[in-house]
């Protein structure tokens, strides 16, 4: 018996930690790694950031030629300032993400940043000044340390424990017996989601971007947890420009302004305020999303 099942739990594990790894790729190539077919053009210069104002310009893009997924969408986020997207799922938000970063071209309009088309510029300055905080945050088996500094090549314990606090989530990692040594991911210390998204914010924060995506970043996460992590992406956020894309209405309530996306076209746009008085498609999902609260409560 013995010589049969030991063999079988081994397998078992070792199964396990393939799958997990498969998943773990896949999130990470879902918006940060995405297999890329554009080039950087041959006289592509640095992007120069002064503020980080985000234009996207009749912006025009489909995955397949038969079917546009964005029909025109123009929006301007001005330095500092915080827009939401919001609309249902397969409405088009993370692929403005994606074409933020340029994982693809658009096939109409433009997207700038700072009036330089994302075109124009070295990809790798264009990454190094977005930063993201996905729906789960990817940890590597390694320490705490590693996981936050990952963030940025070269950052000092200064500046990862600084990031930490921004992120609230130092005192947690202190409270741990090994401290910001203590091993993490699958084959250390489980962080709760909650925990997670903080490491994944410090480690953004530690990137230090003027630009900073959310997408779906506490969607994962309880009503409870997600109030506990709204702090810390507040913090983020200080002199930032913040793209948020959310499903979840509650979390985007006090951003600058709100932007309802619908079949690839901009449907309503205006404060959470303005929004709820006009009674329209932005009112509806939030009454729906307040039943939902209710019911769930
Ligand atoms: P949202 O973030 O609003 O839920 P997405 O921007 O991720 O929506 O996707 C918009 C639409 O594009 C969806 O219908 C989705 O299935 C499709 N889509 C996303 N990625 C790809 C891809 N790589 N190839 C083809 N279609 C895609
Ligand atoms: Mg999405």
């Amino acid at each position: 018996m013995i010589q049969i099942t030991m063999p079988l739990n081994f397998l078992g594990t070792v199964y396990r930690e393939i799958r997990q790894a498969l998943v773990d790729m896949g999130e990470m190539f879902d918006l940060l790694e995405q297999p890329t077919d554009v080039a950087d053009k041959p006289d592509a210069k640095p992007l120069a950031v002064d503020g980080g104002v985000v234009r996207l310009d009749d912006l025009r893009f489909g995955y397949e030629a038969e079917r546009p997924i964005l029909k025109g969408v123009s929006l301007e986020v001005d330095a500092g300032q915080s827009v939401a997207i919001v609309g249902p799922s397969g409405s088009g938000k993370s692929t403005i993400g994606r074409l933020l970063f340029r994982f693809y071209d658009v096939q109409g309009g433009a997207l700038t940043i700072d009036g330089q088309d994302v075109r124009d510029v070295t990809q790798k300055s264009l990454h190094d000044a977005i930063g993201v905080v996905p729906q789960d945050t990817v940890l590597f088996n390694d320490t705490i340390r590693y996981n936050i500094a990952y963030g940025r090549d070269g950052a000092s314990e200064e500046e990862i424990v600084a990031a930490a606090k921004d992120a609230q989530i130092h005192d947690f990692i202190t409270s741990l017996p090994q401290g910001y040594d203590t091993a993490v991911g699958e084959r250390g210390l489980k962080l709760s989601g909650g925990e997670k998204q903080r490491v994944g914010i410090a480690r953004t924060l530690l990137k230090n971007p003027p630009i900073l995506l959310l997408d779906e970043a506490t969607s994962a996460l309880d009503t409870e947890t997600e109030q506990e992590i709204q702090g810390a992406l507040k913090r983020a956020a200080e002199g930032r420009t913040v793209i948020t894309i959310a499903h979840r209405l509650s979390t985007v309530a006090d951003a600058d302004r709100i932007v309802v996306l619908e079949n690839g076209e901009i449907a309503e746009e205006g404060t959470h305020a303005d929004l709820l008085a006009r009674q329209g498609r932005y009112w509806s999902l939030w009454q729906r999303q307040a039943s939902d609260r209710e019911e769930a409560a």
